[in-house]
């Protein structure tokens, strides 16, 4: 970044540039700390009094339009990477239980028992929560999966 020195804040502060670079500084102003401390420096107890008339209108507006935005940026970046790890995982945790389920074979024993079952949308329903139920199992212990699905047998058996 091009900074300007001490002499050109001066000749800002008194008003002695063309009225085109006076607004590249000002641009330059609020986007520099450094710049910011040497025109702050320029400005005594009077002065201060006066700033107003100094910095333009807007200079404020444009400073506190500004901060919020930079303030707000990070917390959304967190909060999307939070929820593409948390897909991720979710996804992960579904292609296991696929797999587990298909190799025990339990698939093959729900497409045998859905026709014993009405066709009735609560019942899908209540399959969907016993598939819900078992990714939670798994995931804490293969002994809870089997568990698991020895009830859903028991349950089945109880439904015929
Ligand atoms: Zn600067």
């Amino acid at each position: 970044m091009k900074h300007y020195d001490y002499i050109e804040w001066l000749l800002y502060k008194n008003k002695m540039l063309s009225k085109e670079k006076s607004e590249e500084m000002e641009q330059h102003l609020y986007n520099c700390d450094t710049c910011m401390e040497i025109f702050l420096s320029l400005i005594d107890e009077k002065e201060a009094e006066h700033a107003g008339e100094i910095i333009s209108d807007d200079f404020t507006f444009k400073i506190i339009n500004n901060i919020p935005k930079t303030k707000n940026i990070k917390p959304k970046i967190r909060q999307t990477k939070k929820a593409f790890n948390y897909q991720l995982g979710y996804y992960a945790a579904v292609a296991s239980v696929t797999v587990i389920l298909t190799l025990s074979g339990f698939y093959t024993g729900l497409v045998d028992a859905v026709p014993k079952l009405s066709a009735s949308v609560q019942i899908t329903q209540e399959q969907t929560n016993i598939i819900a139920g078992l990714s939670h199992s798994i995931v804490d212990s293969t002994s809870n999966l089997l568990f698991s699905i020895e009830n859903i047998d028991r349950n089945n058996r109880r439904k015929e």
